[in-house]
C-alpha cells in the first residue's frame, strides 16, 4: 500500500470509528490511533477498509497476529 493511500484510509477508518478505538472504545485521536488488519495478513485478510479497524496501541499489541475469532472470544473474558 503506498503512503497517500495509507493515510487516505487511516482517516476513512477514523472516520468510520468515530475516533474511538472499534475494541475496547477508547478515545483517540488521529495520531494515536493504529490500524489494525481484523483479519491478520497470514490469514489472507487485506488492505480493503472492511478488513481495517480502528484501534488503540493497547489493543492492536494485544490482539498481533490472533485470529479474529479467538480475539473475540479474548475480548469477551475481559468483558
Ligand atoms: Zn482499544
Amino acid at each position: 500500500m503506498k503512503v497517500a493511500d495509507k493515510a487516505k484510509a487511516r482517516k476513512a477508518v477514523f472516520k468510520r470509528a468515530k475516533g474511538k478505538c472499534e475494541y475496547c472504545g477508547m478515545q483517540l485521536s488521529l495520531a494515536t490511533m493504529t490500524l489494525d488488519h481484523y483479519y491478520p495478513r497470514h490469514l489472507g485478510g487485506g488492505n480493503n477498509r472492511a478488513n481495517l479497524k480502528c484501534a488503540c496501541t493497547d489493543c492492536n499489541n494485544r490482539k498481533g497476529p490472533m485470529h479474529p475469532f479467538h480475539w473475540e472470544k479474548a475480548m469477551e473474558l475481559r468483558a
